[in-house]
């Protein structure tokens, strides 16, 4: 994996009271920093920039959330959702996937940005959790960034996992392709933390994912997490169709299991690779030697491209049944599918807020 080394740090007016703005900048003694009043001088560096994109990923932005923090996952309209909610806590991720589809969502905010006033996150989520003692938060935080993927340098988890532990109706799953667990792993996290990893085949991750953790070393991590105690859960996400997609496919679900025990997951998900008509000429541009806008794909409600229902469908099915055999109680979901997906590969569709989240609650420590 790649570890962040930015070329500079800008630090704004608003992140320079805070401490954790200077623990980070400790960390890079030899990274120049540069003090600003506001964003849009930091974006006036990058007006002439032919790719932004690129620079914005070599800039580590320090500074304050000043909305919400916390917010109910979006969903996407038509399809089916998992209730989920999410932190914002960063945005950006210089591992660079040729699929990510925060390249064209943060091109006008293309900077590694990192908020540090924690504290008022925590007030938020302290509030949030307290209205509704009854309701169960099933929290990510892995919208707009990877959950891991600058932790050795924020520190984050650090403080999340030990105030999950401390939540009675809350959990937390870290989202990642990154393999750096030692800040959290032997925390006290209560079962109230889940982490899980985005999972490919070898040749997919070498071809798309370059600078993530290899298989292996997602793996390694898979079982030093379990061993800690913690639930795993796995993300298929993006499947990527090519001619022997299905034994390769099949075979990551054969060394997953190898390694981590089915009563240790948390959930499974499956989602077909999508894409917005924007960031097609971004991934031309930016990746031409990628191979994933190769096939046929149609336009769906929520204006995303997909691979063909029939295929999506023959997907799902053909990964659900082989994990399955594994055991027939490990929460397996699609993720931002259709109705008519999900009764097809199911035989029954999930209403959002009822079936999913009871699907989950079952495998929570709660
Ligand atoms: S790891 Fe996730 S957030 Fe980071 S570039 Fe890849 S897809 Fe995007």
């Amino acid at each position: 994996m790649e570890y962040f080394l930015p070329e500079i740090m800008y630090i704004d007016d608003a992140a320079a009271v805070y401490s954790k703005t200077w623990e980070i900048v400790a960390k890079f003694p030899n990274v120049p920093v540069r003090r600003i009043h506001e964003k849009p001088e930091a974006l006036t560096d990058l007006a002439y920039s032919t790719r932004r994109v690129d620079r914005g990923k070599k800039i580590l932005y320090l500074t304050t959330q000043k909305g919400r923090f916390f917010k109910k996952c979006p969903g996407t309209k038509g399809l089916i959702c998992c209730n989920y909610y999410v932190i914002n806590f960063a945005t950006n991720c210089h591992l660079d996937c040729s699929y990510c589809i925060l390249q064209e969502y943060l091109e006008n905010n293309p900077f590694i940005t990192f908020f540090v006033n924690i504290e008022d996150l925590l007030a938020e989520l302290d509030r949030v959790f307290s209205e509704d003692p009854q309701r169960v938060y099933r929290v990510g935080t892995g919208e707009f960034t990877d959950s891991l993927a600058m932790d050795e340098i924020t520190e984050f988890s650090k403080i999340v996992v030990p105030f999950f532990a401390s939540r009675a109706n809350a959990t937390l799953e870290l989202k990642t392709k990154a393999d750096t667990i030692e800040q959290f792993v032997n925390l006290d996290h209560r079962g109230h933390t889940s982490v899980a990893w985005s999972v490919n085949p070898p040749r997919i991750i070498a071809s798309e994912e370059p600078k993530t953790a290899t298989l292996d070393e997602r793996l390694r991590a898979a079982a030093l997490c379990q061993q800690a105690g913690y639930t795993i859960g796995f993300h298929f996400d993006p499947i990527i169709l090519y001619p022997e997609w299905e034994r390769d496919y099949h075979q990551v679900v054969e060394r997953l299991f190898d390694v981590v025990k089915p009563q240790h997951i948390s959930w499974i998900s499956l989602g077909g690779f999508r894409y917005t008509p924007e960031l097609k000429p971004m991934i031309r541009q930016r990746f031409p030697h990628s191979r994933i806008l190769c096939g046929e794909f149609v336009p769906c409600a929520d204006g995303k491209m997909r691979y063909l229902k029939p295929l999506r469908v023959q997907i799902y099915t053909s990964m659900l049944a082989k994990i399955k055999r594994y055991g027939q109680h490990i929460p397996v979901y699609l993720c931002m599918d259709s109705k008519q997906v999900w009764q097809r590969v199911y035989g029954w569709t999930p209403n959002c807020d009822q079936d999913l989240t009871h699907l989950f609650d079952r495998r929570l420590s709660l």
